[in-house]
């Protein structure tokens, strides 16, 4: 189809953003590649979906142990390659992968059982029903560079231990992480989890190889191309896209808490988060405070090896969007209260580094307020009280998350639930993406689908309704002939139902009973 025309790179580059320095290069792909690797996937799609949830489990756990034996490779590539500090490899990418695969060797047999509906009812109207969960076949998961072997495990695991077989086509930008996520899938038996390596073209091809269903991670741009693409097969797709994310300071807050917190969920992976904090709503009467102490502690961070706090932006094409976001501000008016293009550490030979920004005096027209940053830019916004935030965190922009803070929790939870975001957390920001037993993903600009959790297992599988007629000796009433006792019988039937009082409805039941026998006396 047209969009898989476009040609890309044929080889990947993959480069330590710390330093400029090129580490390896990776063949891409080709386009016959891929559409073998779908129609190897697809050959063995019915052997792993024969297998029962427990068996596959059983299987899949050896992803966990290679993961195991090879924790200190794994985390070195990672922070080299995007330039992130080891500890967030270790905790946002490593630590929630083996905790999801945990979660799914333990609970996905139980998530996928067949399921009874309809109890009484269903056998009241002679049609007990079982809900089946059966895989889609072929998924393809397209994901990005920011936790690359994070999300490229999130990605996988729930489409396999549903028993589907997966076509993974990692970022183009971490192709050294994606032969690591290659490496560690090699106990699975062939065609089961395949790694394509490219570009936007080898994801197109993917995506119109075709796939049985698509779980795509990364930017609502390319998520529309996704959309669009997928929508020539009918494909299914899960949308895990970005967002702009609000936390909101209530006049009650722990300062020391919300600052400490704030700082972290604006600047963890140098902003490079779908759920960072991209606007700092704070009720007026404690903001001096919450500054004061936010910067504060963003003048104690550290930027640049990779035992520090902060790391470097991982890839060019983000480093020129921070910087045009920072620059568009300052030039409409913001006042730079830290960072900014001339602190932090010194960028040469192509070194990507950007200090941790706070601004204030933001408006609306501003692309920082329009748009996702996706880097370590946070405006500071006053606002009157808990009622302004809350309406402009729904209105300025979008959430894919979004937190309040408050001394009191029941106050936080009622707050919550009036902002529009995937997920709203108290007093903690962008956790519940570790929480895998609860699903996660967006509303509008920031996606649609879940992972993680028992609908995050759900995508994956379609459900097949087997209905068994309970009274087979008895032909049905809305069978052939329609006759007046036919019609009288649906009649009172309703009647019996949709009387407003007991009285009138019971006045229904001896017809409908007299009409029902003459009339299935008569059935062909
Ligand atoms: P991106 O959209 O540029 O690329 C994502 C992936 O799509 C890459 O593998 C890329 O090669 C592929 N791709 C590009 N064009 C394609 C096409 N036409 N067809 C098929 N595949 C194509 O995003 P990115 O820059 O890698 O990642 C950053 C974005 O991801 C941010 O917007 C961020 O918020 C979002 N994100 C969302 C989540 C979430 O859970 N919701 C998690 C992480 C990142």
């Amino acid at each position: 189809m047209a969009q898989t025309k476009a040609r890309g790179p044929r080889k990947l580059r993959s480069v330590n953003p710390r330093t400029g320095e090129q580490l390896a290069e990776v063949p891409a792909t080709t386009k016959a590649e891929v559409l073998d690797s779908v129609a190897v996937a697809r050959k063995v799609a019915p052997e792993w979906a024969a297998l029962d949830a427990r068996g596959r489990a059983h299987i899949l756990k050896a992803v966990r142990h290679n993961i195991y034996s090879h924790l200190d490779e794994i985390v070195e590539t990672i922070s080299l390659e995007c330039g992130k500090p080891r500890a967030e490899a270790l905790s946002a990418e490593v630590l929630q992968a083996v905790v999801s695969w945990l979660y799914l060797e333990r609970t996905a047999h139980r998530h996928l059982r067949e399921e009874r509906l309809g109890g009484p009812i269903g056998y009241a109207l002679g049609l007990p029903t079982k809900a089946q969960y059966r895989p889609y076949g072929v998924v393809g998961a397209i994901t990005p560079w920011n936790y690359p072997f994070g999300l490229a495990l999130a990605a996988l695991g729930p489409a396999l231990f549903a028993g589907n077989t997966v076509v993974l086509k990692p970022s183009e930008v971490t192709p050294g992480v994606g032969e690591i996520v290659r490496s560690i899938l090699e106990p699975l038996p062939v065609g089961v989890a395949t790694v394509v390596q490219g570009a936007g073209n080898v994801g197109a091809a993917l995506v119109d190889a075709p796939c049985d269903k698509i779980c795509f991670i990364g930017s609502p741009e390319t998520g529309r191309k996704i959309a669009a693409a997928a929508a020539q097969h009918l494909t299914p797709v899960v949308m895990e896209l970005g967002g702009k994310d609000a936390a909101i300071v209530c006049a009650d807050a722990d300062l020391d808490l919300a600052s400490s917190g704030i700082l972290w969920g604006a600047f963890v992976n140098a902003g490079q988060t779908c759920a960072a904090i991209e606007r700092i709503y704070v009720v007026d009467s404690v903001a001096d405070e919450f500054s004061g102490l936010l910067l504060d502690k963003l003048g104690r961070l550290r930027q640049g090896a990779s035992d520090s706090d902060v790391g470097s932006l991982t890839f060019k094409k983000q480093w020129d969007s921070v910087a045009r976001h920072v620059s568009d501000a300052i030039g409409k008016g913001a006042r730079l209260l830290a960072g900014g293009p001339d602190a932090g550490p010194e960028n040469k030979n192509g070194s990507l580094w950007y200090a941790p920004t706070v601004v204030d005096g933001v408006s609306e027209d501003m692309e920082a307020m329009k748009h996702e940053t996706f880097g370590p830019l946070v405006p500071i916004i006053r606002v009157q009280d808990e009622d302004e935030a809350i309406r402009r965190a729904n209105e300025e922009s979008f959430n894919l998350t979004a937190s309040v803070w408050t001394r009191s929790g029941r106050r936080g939870v009622a707050l919550a639930g009036r902002v529009k975001a995937g997920a709203v957390a108290v007093n903690a920001h962008g956790e519940s993406w570790g929480a895998v037993w609860a699903p996660w993903g967006g509303v509008g600009e920031s996606g649609y689908g879940r992972l993680n959790g028992r609908l995050g297992l759900h995508e994956f599988v379609y459900s097949v309704t087997i209905g068994r007629n309970a009274t087979p000796g008895i032909k049905r009433l809305w069978w052939f002939p329609y006759d007046d006792a036919t019609e009288d019988a649906f009649r009172h039937s309703i009647g019996a139902l949709a009387a407003p009082g007991l009285k009138e409805k019971l006045e229904h039941v001896p017809a409908a009973l007299d009409s029902l026998r003459r009339a299935l006396k008569a059935k062909l």
